[in-house]
């Protein structure tokens, strides 16, 4: 494990969150629960040593999250009079929001491996599970530890990136740093609860237009949220109701990818894959970025073009990579 006193990124963050006395954190548009449990986290965890926090989210907090304590906190906009800018599991500058995505980042700290590292001082950990991990391991070591509340918003964090523990990147240590949290206080099943397993009927109702017209052809299966589903469903959110979930658990096929129609003529897609595929390679081809199990892009276009567009890079991009494969065993 990393002795944070021995590594100056760690000894510059630590000196940087101490000197501050109100720090703003700040994540990413379309925020999933990684982005809101890091930023209640933390935002505890230095408020308990004394500091006077600022959470800001552009988009707000999804109505699925409003029952973590602390997340009533979160504001929509910047108030004057920070002295530390810290950005938490965003990969760019672009993510944090248009409103935001010139403001001097001070710490980067995330998990994503296409990160572009554009603050002062980057903490980027893409072996690390979630954001929320990274904050589990460090904060305490920083000088920040934990209590309940803090330790129940960073297992959010954990549960809702690692799907309930099920994605490829768990670990060992995921896990006991997941039992340390509990230990301090954190209701595991509580929160599998309500951020994994509970769906608003909407979402539901959401979840059967898309799924009827559920597509496969190869080893892709996919499908799209146009606006008229969501109006159909009254489903209020632009995010895809964790419909992704759901389509990463088809069996038999290489790389799901939902098309979710915006407001604005652009499509954002998510691509989600096994372990033998990295996805974050196809995003980056179109602007976005990930992991390599899961990734994302937001592209301008209807979402026919889109869909043939990506449908076919993405294809081609799993005959490559079976036909790398196929070399490497022939050899
Ligand atoms: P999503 O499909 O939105 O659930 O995102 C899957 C993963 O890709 C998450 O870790 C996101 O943070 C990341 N991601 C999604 N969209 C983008 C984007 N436009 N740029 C960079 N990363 C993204
Ligand atoms: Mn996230
Ligand atoms: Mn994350």
């Amino acid at each position: 494990m990393t002795n944070p006193k021995k590594n100056s990124i760690h000894a510059d963050i630590t000196a940087r969150l101490q000197a501050a006395s109100q720090p703003l954190l700040l994540s990413h548009i379309r925020p999933d629960g990684d982005a809101l449990a890091s930023l209640v986290g933390m935002g505890l965890a230095l408020q308990a040593a004394g500091k006077s926090c600022q959470l800001v989210l552009s988009d707000g907090v999804p109505s699925k999250f409003r029952f973590l304590s602390w997340s009533e906190q979160i504001r929509t906009q910047i108030q004057p009079g920070y002295d530390l800018i810290v950005a938490l599991d965003c990969s760019d500058r672009q993510r944090l929001g248009s409103s935001f995505s010139d403001l001097p980042i001070d710490i980067n700290i995330d998990h994503h491996i296409t990160n572009e590292h554009f603050a002062a001082l980057n903490l980027v950990l893409p072996q690390s599970a979630a954001t929320a991990a990274i904050l589990a391991q460090f904060l305490p070591l920083w000088g920040f530890p934990l209590d309940a509340q803090s330790s129940n918003a960073l297992l959010m964090g954990i549960l809702t990136d690692t799907i309930g523990f099920r994605t490829s990147n768990v670990s060992a240590h995921t896990l006991r740093q997941a039992a340390r949290l509990l230990e301090n206080g954190a209701h595991l099943s509580d929160l599998y609860e309500r951020a994994l397993v509970n769906q608003s009927f909407a979402s539901c109702r959401l979840w059967g237009l898309a799924l009827n017209r559920l597509q496969k052809k190869g080893c892709l299966a996919w499908t799209s949220i146009t606006l008229q589903d969501r109006k159909q469903a009254g489903y209020s959110g632009r995010d895809d109701a964790d419909l992704t979930n759901v389509l990463s658990a088809i069996e038999n096929i290489d790389i799901s990818l939902l098309f979710n129609e915006q407001k604005d003529r652009t499509i954002k897609v998510s691509w989600r894959s096994g372990a033998e595929m990295d996805v974050s390679k196809i995003s980056q081809r179109f602007g976005g970025g990930g992991h390599p199990p899961a990734a994302g892009a937001e592209i301008s276009g209807s979402l026919e073009e889109v869909e043939e567009m990506v449908l076919k890079a993405t294809s081609e991009y799993v005959q490559e990579k079976k036909a790398q494969g196929e070399n490497e065993h022939g050899k």
